[in-house]
């Protein structure tokens, strides 16, 4: 079955009562063993395959783009490919990650990762690390894309936020609140990166100045939410399951999903240290190959109340795993009229997507991110003679394919080139990747610095 067809196949077999019953009440506690199927059985390696090291820790942050790692690690997969002591550690916030990854394991911290783009190239080009210290790392596979949006607090019900802006009215009423003194205030949990970049996206294609039509920080989740609450904070652009809490909680409302901005555009992250890396080269395959056949697991619908249940769990998401499966599916209520709205192409996808592969890390997508990180002025316009030194250091995509080759995986499913190709967004605005400097010209916001 094609990918979107394997997808309707799911809303439908999701939707039926027994699907409702079995989901009711799931609590937060390890689901039993009777509710997992069996484990990854462990390969008899070679030693080409056999790994030089047994342990490492691999940070991540409870939201659905984790769910390869976390699934890598519970059914086995890791253990499979003889990585044994996997340790998948729950890091407090993307700030503590890259403090984490500068330490590195001997220090107590991390080997590597799940990781908002472009952190990797950021740290190993020593631009958010202390004391600009350089910590070289290496890109080894796309974790995910979508399952992020933006949510705009209840108190803006009936101002038109939806998908576009300009269009309903929205644009113009964040531009008045500021002009009266209230500026619109919004979040995202880490600047210069993902969630910063899909807010300010979507506002700046409505006319939306992000650097001066209102208020954009960088704010922990929890915290966030409490402050939706509390009616402090206006919007927050996050990865699920955070979104579908604040509509559940009727907190606030999904104005848009970021795959109807940029259809599947890429998300997060696997990055490791270049040192560890080069140190233990079978090792990265075989973290590797653990987590492309989770994401594969992830990605079929047969998994997916137990992926849910898994995830739900305290020491991971901490929340009920319901509120995992709607997003999941493609469910999502949008708008402020609270439409639900059953597309399963625009929920999270792990291993294939409607363009491809999800799994393979394209250098096109690394440089979409660092122009985005020129318009807005995060870098100078002078980077963008550095980004392919940068990306070609920091890209890793030939240990995903030596890894899939291990695997197994057809050479038709594996990218033929390292760019995906002319990237189209929902505002008409196409991304060339052999014309970066095309693409900022033709965005209308920028902050572009010398
Ligand atoms: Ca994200």
């Amino acid at each position: 079955m094609s990918q979107l067809s394997r997808r309707q196949f799911l809303v439908s077999a999701g939707a039926s009562a027994a699907g409702a019953i079995l989901l009711k009440g799931c609590s937060l506690n390890p689901p039993s063993p009777a509710d997992l199927s069996p484990k990854a059985q462990a390969l008899s390696l070679s030693p080409s395959t056999t790994p030089e090291i047994t342990n490492v820790k691999l940070g991540y942050i409870a939201i659905v783009e984790s769910a390869p790692l976390i699934i890598a690690k519970e059914k086995g997969f890791f253990d499979r490919h003889g990585m044994t002591n996997v340790d998948v550690a729950k890091q407090a916030s993307w700030g503590a990650a890259r403090d984490n990854i500068e330490i590195g394991s001997g220090g107590g911290g991390i080997d590597g990762g799940q990781w908002q783009m472009p952190m990797p190239h950021l740290i190993s080009e020593g631009l958010i690390t202390k004391g600009n210290r350089k910590i070289p790392m290496r890109i080894l596979a796309q974790l995910n894309t979508q399952g992020n949006g933006i949510a705009i607090s209840n108190k803006h019900i009936g101002k038109g936020f939806g998908v576009n802006l300009a269009k309903s009215g929205a644009a113009d009423y964040i531009k008045d609140l500021k002009q009266s003194g209230t500026p619109f205030k919004a979040a995202y949990t880490f600047p210069k990166v993902n969630q910063d970049f899909w807010i300010r996206y979507w506002l700046a294609a409505a006319g939306v100045d992000p650097d001066n039509d209102l208020d954009l920080l960088a704010v922990p989740a929890s915290q966030t939410v409490a402050n939706m609450r509390t009616g402090t904070m206006d919007g927050f652009s996050t990865g699920d399951p955070w979104p579908d809490r604040i509509v559940r909680d009727k907190i606030g409302f999904l104005a848009v999903l970021n795959g109807q901005v940029w259809p599947y555009h890429p998300e997060e992250y696997l990055a490791m240290r270049n040192d560890w890396i080069e140190k233990h080269p079978k090792a990265t395959k075989a973290i590797l190959k653990a987590v492309m056949e989770a994401q594969m697991w992830c990605d079929d619908p047969k998994n997916r109340t137990e992926l849910t249940r898994i995830l739900a769990q305290r020491k991971y998401f901490n929340v009920p795993a319901d509120y995992l499966f709607g997003p999941y599916e493609g469910k999502y209520k949008l708008g402020d009229q609270r439409q639900e709205v059953l597309r399963p192409e625009l929920a999270t996808m792990y291993w294939k997507d409607g363009a491809g592969s999800v799994s393979y890390p394209y250098k096109s997508h690394d440089l979409w991110f660092l122009t985005e990180s020129v318009r807005w002025g995060f870098l100078p316009k002078s980077f963008m003679k550095e980004a392919d030194r940068v990306i070609n250091n920091v890209n890793g995509e030939k240990y995903w394919r030596e890894a899939a080759q291990e695997l197994g995986i057809a050479s038709k499913e594996m990218p033929k080139d390292t760019s995906r190709g002319v990237e189209k967004f929902f505002d008409g605005i196409q991304f060339d990747p052999t014309k970066p400097e095309a693409y900022l010209n033709d965005v209308r916001i920028k902050n572009i610095k010398a």
